[in-house]
């Protein structure tokens, strides 16, 4: 291994690569920006053993867990640990799963619109994971098919793919998942949150998604963007992103794969390209000098992180307010005028966060279509029944209703 690596876009050797963060979320690590492409990489490259080796050991797995989720009794208040603090519900948990099917057809109803889908068409997952998002095309009289190469995953996937087909579709054929592949030809082809784990990236993207659509058939992949880190930077580089893609090389990365007509959009902090299979090769991207982007691409992260660390500080006055609370409740404040000041402090901040939410929730409300897949509500009352316990907590669930409703908006 070697700084002398070529780009995975341009293969322009990355000794003069700018660096771009030395952090990821599980450790130390080298990302860069290509002097000429712009390209967000690790650096050097880890190689295909390292990649496959980092699956099967089930480290990838132990490092990046289910997001948490607030777990709400029947009266849908918080359930509380002894200390007081709320509890999440356990990712093996049946009522974390429902929320999982649930984004799923939330997912599949909008690749089925976005493309027009229609009944009958042949469409692939690539990568599908527990397969709960090619369960619910199967919902939308799709012929289904999926790779997964991880056997524990694809074995959980068949399950849910063959509950939605439940031989109560004649008309559709029967839903299938591989771990290494059988058949090509596909209408649509698509892989959500893969293509930046491949060791390969563009080989990746050509040999293992754009070739089992047939000529003409849409590719839709999408993938985190440099342009919409959705968290710190430390948290947002991570070992198994080989890339970090923006929409400029993101296109170029599905010319160079093989494929037309592309389009490359973000919605929330994702980016999605669609592109078409080529009969033959499109023509290569270029990138003539003067080369800028990895210096802006550079200067644009640094500046979001420091804007982040601007929101971080009013994190921490409402981390310190929890203190003065919990010191109050504790009877460490003892003084009448340290108490009321204390209090109504506390009333503002309550009051204030509080506020958030409920216009998150109304906001959420006038968004709502009938049939819709997707409801705030149980992030918010599980929010506002735990309290402010953690301003983490806060952080966390409005992120996650602010991209459903950003996402929801650019539709
Ligand atoms: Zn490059």
């Amino acid at each position: 291994v070697s700084m002398t690596d070529p780009c995975h876009l341009c293969t322009r050797p990355l000794s003069d690569a700018l660096t771009v963060w030395e952090q990821g979320r599980t450790g130390p690590l080298h990302t860069a920006a290509c002097l000429r492409c712009g390209l967000v990489q690790t650096v050097p490259h880890p190689t295909e053993a390292e990649v496959s080796a980092y699956y099967e050991s089930g480290e990838y797995r132990q490092e990046f867990r289910p997001l948490p989720v607030f777990e709400l009794g029947e009266d849908l208040e918080a359930v509380r640990n002894e200390d007081g603090s709320p509890r999440y519900v356990d990712p093996t948990d049946e009522r974390y799963g429902t929320m999982l099917d649930r984004a799923g057809m939330h997912t599949a109803k909008r690749l089925v619109a976005t493309h027009g889908l229609g009944a009958g068409a042949k469409v692939m997952e690539i990568g599908c994971g527990d397969g709960r998002v090619a369960a619910a095309m199967v919902w939308h009289d799709l012929e289904v098919h999926a790779l997964e190469r991880d056997p524990r995953k694809a074995v959980e996937a068949e399950g849910h793919m063959e509950n939605a087909w439940c031989g109560n579709r004649p008309a559709t054929p029967r839903p299938t998942v591989d771990t290494v592949a059988t058949r090509d030809g596909f209408d649509f082809v698509y892989a959500l949150q893969v293509i930046e784990h491949f060791a390969d990236p563009i080989a990746g993207l050509r040999d293992n998604v754009v070739r089992y659509a047939k000529v003409g058939g849409i590719v839709h992949v999408e993938v985190p963007t440099v342009e919409r880190p959705y968290v710190s930077l430390s948290h947002f580089f991570q070992k198994p992103h080989v890339v970090n893609y923006s929409s400029d090389t993101l296109g170029e990365a599905m010319v160079l794969a093989g494929l037309t007509d592309v389009r490359v959009w973000i919605e929330g902090s994702v980016l999605v390209g669609v592109g078409v299979r080529a009969a033959e090769a499109p023509p290569a991207p270029e990138w003539p000098e003067p080369w800028s982007r990895a210096h802006q691409t550079v200067a644009y992260l640094h500046d979001w992180e420091r804007r982040r660390l601007e929101r971080e500080k009013g994190m921490a006055q409402a981390a310190a307010m929890h203190d003065l609370m919990s010191r109050l409740e504790a009877g460490q404040l003892t003084s009448p005028e340290e108490q009321i000041a204390a209090g109504k402090e506390w009333a503002r901040f309550r009051d204030t966060a509080t506020d958030a939410v409920m216009g998150l929730q109304a906001l959420c409300h006038a968004l709502d279509e009938p049939g819709d897949d997707w409801d705030a509500d149980p992030y918010i009352r599980g929010f506002l029944m735990g309290g402010i316990a953690r301003q983490q907590d806060f952080a966390l669930v409005c992120h996650h209703i602010i991209n459903h409703l950003i996402m929801r908006l650019n539709r």
